[in-house]
């Protein structure tokens, strides 16, 4: 099976959250299973040094878009082809957002000449001879990579199979209709049915409308996005094809997220020897200049600090959490807002809360084998990959019961005590005063050690791997191949 990924970003070249991971990590797990993958990327700056040593395998001008090509480079255990248009790319930061925090002007150019080299690549395939390669699959991740499936589709018939997985459907990838020529689409796709979005041109609706597959990151949020309350408008178009669609839950790459051989860790530990662990929270604690006894818990967040995430109202009970003893170690960036907001409070309670406003990858890690407990009281959450990290580093996840955190955390209740299978805590539905009391619980429980170090090493034991949502994604691939040549067709 020869599946090309198309994406707008692969860790630990570029990420802004956790497509990254995934787009890095499922590669890498489907190569276990025998299949051959390629991560085509846009080439951002930070990988310029690839492209520079890299091999270029094609090259289009279609007018529109400018000079386009394709370098392939192997790293960090991925066969990446990049597509090389400093005229798009060679911008510095985010990679949608330009130097005043707005999106590019041009990301309909952008990201349309990614979905253009993604599907010439599944249509005409790339090498020669023995070295040629053409993908069974296109399988488009959000909406950046949306127009892949639809310029493949619309196209002369391509054998190459398409999956979209949405990732997060709150991000639509909307343009104006006065892009449609710019992009080289015709009034004919811009219909209910083609990619036309309330007026707009929406890329994502472009890779859910032409995609032969559709997938999410968790069972439950495919379930979510199905009603009006989750769907933010795309309920009707996923509801159209849900015999289509399916849920097929997120993996943590082990080798990355590894607490007993992670080089970011001040002390390596595993279940059999958690007291390693307590070397880890106390340089949590110094870096953060905090001062918290061994028998107070310590929270912590890493994360966007967006509405999403629900952290204004993690904001709004810090007063709570402070008054049952506990710390709190925030590492993030996002609303102007909320990093306000949990600066000040740092700045009130400076031995018990410490932020940290940005991105730090090593940081992450620490924190997840230093403090006892992640907050996560997300509004609603595709899969969420905090919480798997979580698990695997004994830092017990706080979540609210949406989307993927309600998948993969077991809650602290009586019937999950007695049966001795928690590994974690829940709350429902996503209010501050279901927030508060779950810390509430969660204080609670942290007094008694032996229920705790109990969960932590359920909690590391949980399978959190790739092994059997990789095996999902092949069967969902090979059950393509039942699919017509010619495709769906507007
Ligand atoms: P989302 O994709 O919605 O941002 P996920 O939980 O799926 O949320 O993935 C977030 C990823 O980004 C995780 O790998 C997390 O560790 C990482 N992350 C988020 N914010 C930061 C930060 N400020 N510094 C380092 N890593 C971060």
């Amino acid at each position: 099976m020869k599946v090309l990924f198309v994406a707008s970003e692969c860790a630990p070249f570029v990420k802004t959250g956790g497509l990254a991971d995934v787009v890095s990590a499922l590669p890498k797990a489907l190569k276990e299973t025998g299949a051959s993958v390629r991560v085509m990327i846009p080439a951002y700056p930070a990988l310029a040094s690839l492209v520079a040593s890299g091999r270029e395998l094609l090259r289009e001008d279609d007018g529109f878009l400018g000079d386009l090509r394709i370098t392939a480079a192997s790293a960090e255990g991925l066969e990446l082809l990049l597509v090389t248009a400093p005229h798009l790319y060679n911008r510095p930061g985010n990679p949608y957002l330009g130097p005043d925090g707005r999106d590019w002007p041009d990301n309909h150019l952008r990201f349309a000449a990614l979905g253009r080299m993604a599907a010439i690549v599944a249509r005409k395939g790339i090498g020669r001879g023995k070295s040629s390669w053409r993908p069974d699959v296109l399988h488009a991740h959000d909406w950046q990579a949306g127009l892949g499936p639809a310029f493949l589709r619309l196209g002369p018939p391509a054998a190459a199979r398409t999956v979209t997985t949405i990732h997060n459907i709150a991000f639509q990838g909307l343009f104006g209709p006065e892009q449609l020529a710019l992009l080289n689409l015709t009034p004919t796709e811009f219909h209910i049915e083609g990619l036309e979005y309330f007026g707009n041109i929406s890329f994502l609706k472009a890779g859910l409308v032409w995609a032969d597959r559709i997938t999410t990151v968790s069972p439950t949020y495919a379930r979510e996005l199905l009603s009006p309350e989750f769907g933010m408008g795309f309920e009707g178009i996923l509801g159209a094809r849900a015999g289509d669609f399916t849920g097929i839950l997120n993996g943590v790459d082990l080798d990355v997220w590894n607490p007993v051989a992670d080089p970011a860790l001040a002390a390596n530990f595993g279940p059999n020897d958690l007291p390693e662990r307590s070397a880890n929270r106390r340089e949590l604690l110094d870096r953060f200049g905090l001062d918290l006894g061994s028998n107070a818990p310590l929270f912590c967040v890493v994360s966007r600090l967006t509405r999403q995430k629900g952290l204004d109202m993690l904001l709004e009970v810090l007063p709570r959490l402070l008054a049952r003893g506990a710390g709190l170690v925030l590492l993030g960036t996002g609303d102007g807002d909320l990093e306000a907001g949990f600066k000040a409070a740092a700045a009130d309670s400076p031995t018990r809360i410490g932020v940290r406003i940005g991105y730090d990858e090593s940081l992450s890690h620490l924190m997840q084998g230093g403090a006892d407990c992640i907050v996560i009281p997300s509004r609603f959450e595709p899969c969420g990959l905090t919480q798997l990290y979580g698990l695997r580093y004994g830092c017990l996840p706080l979540v609210a019961r949406v989307g993927g955190l309600a998948d993969t955390v077991i809650d602290l209740n009586e019937a999950a005590r007695a049966a001795g299978v928690a590994t974690g805590f829940q709350f429902s539905p996503t209010t501050s005063t279901n927030l508060a009391s779950a810390i509430d619980r969660c204080c609670d429980a942290f007094r008694d050690r032996e229920l705790w170090e109990g969960m932590m090493r359920r909690a590391m034991r949980h399978p959190v791997g790739w092994d059997s949502s990789a095996e999902a994604y092949l069967a969902l691939y090979s059950g393509l191949s039942a699919v017509p040549e010619s495709g769906k067709c507007i």
